[in-house]
């Protein structure tokens, strides 16, 4: 298994919902069986219940236990490619309609949340993505221009504009509306909850270890404890650890980044409308508050696969995270409540690897690589359920895994 992180995390603290669910102790028969219990698996496990279809979820851990505890919970349309690059890669319309996609995505999980029994932290949010430096702008000013003509909701900010609405000043910066925060581990437990409840079979600390095509077209999948599950459909979302297939069709780098939370503020007024703060350089600092008024900052990417052990690094690079809040922010008191690394995919071309498995029809993956993974596994979700179900969807050509933008990365 994986270490996708080391540190201390700050969300499970903030849940008493999760519940538990037995392992599979007896061969099982099943319509679709979805591997990996993140947020991919517990996004795409829902969508496909509430489509009905039949689906088990096999967790070898617990729910939500992998990067999705790591994830920091900003939910944007933007992505770490931006729309004026993606364009030039596949083309204006093939662009335009991923972006617009995410922009949509964004929608569904509220829609989601607000249809779940319990607040999952869901708050519409807008994003102010400012240039990090003066060189940036003209890339900044391309930007704002490509999103205005695909029909997003966006605004370009002058260096006054921003220092109106915030304690610094930066050369220029584009406002997204439509955004959105979140509680991820909130969100993923309720998904599985509600789900349960709705059907979906779920079994953690239950781990698959083959996977053999049978004859007649479907699956037959063994378990770490010998039990067989037998399925017609078989969605891969194992997050960052499909090794068999990296270098093959997994065209991506695993990389590690860094994330704080800080001690409750008493006073975030000088923070307009809780935006969510991120900019144009890469590796890139972002950042955002919580409902208890915590500030959770991220960044400092490194091109290391795992997650930093020693807890003096990493409060080294957490210390540093808090000087960048400082700068920007020179009002908000600081120490760190909960610091972690954790190991981070990307696409070598900027997309989330989603759809079928070039060699076999009925085996689909989900992986949502990139800084807007649940985003992606949104988007995953309700395309993988259109295949499982003979439907197309217009996104299909652009996100799988035999795209001609991964011939050349
Ligand atoms: C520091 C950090 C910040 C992030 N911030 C954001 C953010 O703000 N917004 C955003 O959208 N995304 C963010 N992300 C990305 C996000 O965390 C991931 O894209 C997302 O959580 C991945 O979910 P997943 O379900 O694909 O992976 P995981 O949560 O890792 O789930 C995969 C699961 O599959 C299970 N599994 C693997 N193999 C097997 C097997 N053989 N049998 C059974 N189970 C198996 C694993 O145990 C694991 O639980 C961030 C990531 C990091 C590291």
């Amino acid at each position: 298994m994986k270490e996708l992180y080391t540190g201390s995390l700050y969300w499970p603290g903030t849940s008493n919902e999760t519940k538990s669910f037995a392992p599979l102790q007896r061969n099982a028969k099943t319509q679709v069986l979805v591997i990996g219990g993140g947020m991919s698996g517990t996004i795409c496990s829902y969508v496909f219940v509430n489509s009905g279809l039949s689906v088990t979820m096999v967790e070898r851990g617990e729910v939500a236990g992998g990067s999705t505890s790591a994830n920091t919970g900003l939910l944007q349309f933007s992505n770490d490619i931006m729309l004026s690059k993606l364009s030039k890669q596949i083309g204006l319309k093939a662009a335009s309609a991923f972006y617009l996609a995410c922009r949509d995505a964004v929608r569904t999980i509220g829609d989601i949340a607000a249809a779940l029994p319990a607040d999952v932290g869901f708050k519409a949010r807008s994003s102010l993505y400012f240039a990090s430096s003066e060189q940036d702008l003209p890339m900044l000013r391309d930007e704002y221009e490509a999103m205005k003509t695909c029909g997003l909701d966006v605004d370009l900010w002058e260096p006054e504009m921003i220092e109106r609405h915030f304690p610094f000043r930066k050369s220029g910066a584009i406002v997204t509306r439509g955004d959105a925060e979140i509680n991820p581990y909130r969100f993923v437990n309720m998904m599985a909850n509600t789900a349960a409840e709705a059907g979906l079979n779920i079994h953690e600390q239950t781990d698959i270890v083959s996977h053999e095509r049978l004859p007649g077209g479907g699956h037959l999948l063994r378990t770490a404890d010998g039990f067989e599950i037998e399925a017609e459909h078989v969605v891969y979302a194992i997050g960052y650890e499909p090794e068999e297939l990296r270098g093959q069709l997994i065209k991506a780098e695993l990389n590690r980044s860094y994330a704080i939370v800080t001690e409750p503020q008493k006073n975030l007024a000088s923070w307009h409308q809780r935006f969510l703060l991120w900019e144009t350089a890469r590796p890139y600092l972002y950042m955002r508050t919580t409902p208890g008024n915590r500030i959770i900052v991220g960044g400092l990417d490194e091109e290391v696969e795992e997650p930093l052990h020693s807890a003096a690094g990493r409060h080294r690079r957490g210390r540093k995270l808090l000087e960048q809040l400082h700068a920007l922010f020179p009002g908000v008191q600081g120490s760190i409540a909960f610091e972690w690394s954790a190991t981070f995919g990307e696409s070598r071309d900027g997309l989330p690897f989603i759809g079928q498995d070039p060699q076999c029809s009925t085996v689909y993956y989900c992986l949502g690589y990139g800084g807007n993974g649940t985003v992606y596994s949104t988007i995953a979700a309700k395309l993988l359920r259109d295949l499982i179900k003979g439907e197309r969807h217009p996104l299909t050509e652009i996100v799988q895994l035999s795209r001609p933008s991964l011939a050349t990365v």
